[in-house]
């Protein structure tokens, strides 16, 4: 069978147990004896959206205009204790 997302024709089957297990449907490459994995688009969705998913708090003690100024939120502790130990 033919993957919609990538357009390879290969000996695919779904994978039932992926689909017990996690919800979710993905195909089997019988040739390769594992998982099918789309040519150059899997990876995109899974890096992008943890990036923006963390918020940022702008550090009051950091030059508002430099984008360094924009620390993430499990970081900013880190980044007080580090950067301005002096200036508190
Ligand atoms: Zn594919
Ligand atoms: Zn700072």
């Amino acid at each position: 069978m033919i993957c919609k997302k990538c357009e390879v024709d290969g000996n695919f089957s779904w994978d039932h147990d992926w689909y017990d297990n996690t919800g979710k449907w993905r195909l089997f490459d019988h040739n390769m004896e594992r998982p099918h994995k789309c040519s150059g688009m899997t990876t995109q969705a899974s890096i992008d959206t943890p990036i923006q998913a963390i918020p940022r708090v702008k550090c009051p003690q950091c030059d508002p205009l430099k984008d360094s100024a924009w620390i993430k939120r499990d970081k900013f502790q880190e980044h007080v204790k580090t950067a301005h130990f002096g200036f508190w």
